[in-house]
Parts: structure tokens; sequence; C-alpha cells
């Protein structure tokens, strides 16, 4: 979270007359025993909260936050003071059990994570489906999410889109597994990348997906926010000299539903182009062989043809 201008003040009197506004006649406004309010809240600007989102946080009767000491910050900005428990990914089955006890018993609940919308690549998820097998009202508050916004910023299609979350952390063969799953899908890849992986991530996107264009969406809504609208190639030789910081989600171009530019390029210009970019020549004659739908072995031939070694 980030610092938030005088401005933010301002926000906070706007949200408190449209609260009064709205409570007369919109029921849906009113919050209810025995539901959980999924509470989308701000991923960096305190000022993206909406006036529901207030009330709720507000009046129900606890908060379920996944780290409160981040919540605690949100409530204080706008003195809101309600009970809080926590509800993380360590104790989510447990507490889950709880909050459904209590809700079952009358009280309502607003579940948030650290920042934007619960359920997307947080615990919350979790919590929905508790409530959806045990019949329990569950409702939204929706607010911002790190990946539509960096959708909408990208430049790249937004009309069809694909949101993977986090790449796999647990093996290399795993993560590259999925990159090589993921390279022929045609519509624009939204991925969250933890800024200690960017580079490794970046390199192995490029071996896996030849050059695209690409995004790079750091710290959104905060005072240093950036996009970086460029190619995965420039991306990797960017990162490799720079270690980056704050948040990032990445957008990708899909995989282009017409053989690619460089198909018109000799062969050895194509794998060349590749290898240019940082790749190894044997994941740049993969690369070539999959743009020119042909095997590895026929582009291998072309380069001993052409003089290659
Ligand atoms: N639930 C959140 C949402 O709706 O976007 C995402 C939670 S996920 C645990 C956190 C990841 O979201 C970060 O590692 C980063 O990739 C992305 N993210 C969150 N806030 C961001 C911001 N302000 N700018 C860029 N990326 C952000």
């Amino acid at each position: 979270m980030n610092d938030i201008s005088e401005n933010e003040q301002l926000s906070v009197d706007t949200a408190a007359d449209d609260l009064t506004a709205d409570e007369g006649g919109d029921g849906k406004n009113l919050v209810a025993d025995g539901t959980l309010y999924l509470v989308g809240t701000p991923i960096g600007n305190l000022s993206d909260i909406s006036p529901r989102a207030l009330k709720v946080l507000t009046e129900c009767s606890f908060i379920a936050a996944e780290d409160t000491r981040v919540t605690a910050k949100l409530c204080a900005r706008y003195g809101i003071r309600r009970p809080m428990i926590q509800y993380h990914e360590h104790n989510k089955r447990d507490a889950g059990e709880r909050i459904a006890e209590r809700l079952a018993a009358g009280e309502s609940c607003a579940l948030v994570t650290d920042a934007g919308m619960p359920g997307i690549s947080d615990p919350g998820a979790d919590m929905v489906k508790l409530f959806c097998e045990r019949g329990l009202p569950v409702t939204c508050v929706p607010g911002p999410c790190a990946a539509l916004t960096a959708l909408v910023l990208s430049g790249l299609p937004t009309d069809r889109f694909v949101f993977e979350g986090f790449l796999t952390s647990d093996s290399a063969v795993k993560r590259r597994r999925r990159i090589d799953e993921l390279a022929s899908e045609t519509r624009t890849l939204i991925l969250y990348e933890a800024p200690h992986r960017l580079a490794a991530t970046l390199k192995q996107l490029f071996e896996g997906f030849g050059d695209r264009r690409i995004a790079l969406c750091r710290e959104l809504t905060k005072l240093n926010e950036e996009v970086m609208r460029t190619t995965l190639s420039e991306a990797v030789s960017h990162f490799g000299e720079l270690q980056p910081r704050g948040e990032f989600v990445l957008v990708i171009e899909g995989c282009p539903e017409k053989p690619n530019e460089l198909t018109s390029l000799p062969v050895t210009e194509h794998v060349r182009r590749y290898m240019d970019g940082g790749m190894s020549k044997n994941d740049a004659m993969k690369a070539a062989a999959r743009d020119r739908g042909v095997s590895k072995s026929v582009i291998y031939r072309e380069l001993l043809d052409s003089g290659e070694k």
C-alpha cells in the first residue's frame, strides 16, 4: 500500500455522502445477517475503495483478513473499527469452519485479502467453496483487481484473455512444462510474478513462446506505477541488467494464429533472431521448428545445408 495524498480525505467525505444516499431505498446495500461478503480492496491506492465496501466493512459483525496488519491500515484510514480475525493460506481450513459456524449463527462477515479481489490468487476461493458446499449465503462487493487493471492498460487485445495467476514454483521442470502448454494459447495471457523471479520467468517465457509483445505492469495505482510495453526479447535483456522492484503483472500477446513474421525469414536468420534474444541454439531451433510447424530435425538439416554448424 502506498502513501495517499490529501485528496483521500475528500474521497472519504464523498463516500460518507453516498452511503447516506444509498441507505434508504436499495435493499442490496443493507448488510444482511448470516452472509459472507467478499470485499474487493485497493491494490495500492487506498482511494480506490468503494462506498459500498466501506459500508460493509463498517457494519459487518467481523472482518476476516488475510493479514490483519495490512487491513488494520485500511480500516484506520477510514475510521473503521470492527473485530478482526485472520483467514490465510495456513489456517484456511480451521478458520473457514469457524467463520461458517459464526455465520450460521447469524453473524455477518467481510472477507478481505491483502489487496484486490478475494479469490484471485489468494485463499478467498476456498472460503467460497466451503460456503457453496454448506449452502450458506455469499455475495461480493466488487473492487480492483491487478489482473484486469493490467490487461486494460496493456494495449494488447482484451476481447479474449486467459488468467494464469502465478506459474508454479514447485520445480523448474513443471514450470517449463506449463509454459510449453501455454505456448499455443491464442488468447492474451495474464500472469502474476514476484520481482525476485521476474528475470528467470521472462527468459523461460521467451524460450517457450518465442518473441512476442508483452506489457510489464508494475506498481499499479501507486505513485511509481509503470507500464513497459515491449517484446519478450527486449524484456529479457532489460531485466538481465536491472534488478526489478515492486509488484508485477505480465500481460503477454497470445500465440499468433498465423505463422509469425519470423517465418518469412530464411531459417538461419529465424534461428539467429532467437539466439540474439538469449536462447541456446537448441532452444532456438525448437522455437523456429514450432513457428514453422516442422520438426526440429528439419531446422537442423537446413542449418547444416546452409553451412551453419
Ligand atoms: N487478489 C489480488 C488481485 O485481485 O489482484 C491478487 C493477489 S496475489 C497474492 C498478489 C499479486 O498480484 C502480486 O504478486 C502481483 O503480481 C499482483 N499485484 C497486486 N497488486 C499489484 C499492483 N499494485 N501492481 C502490480 N501487480 C500487483
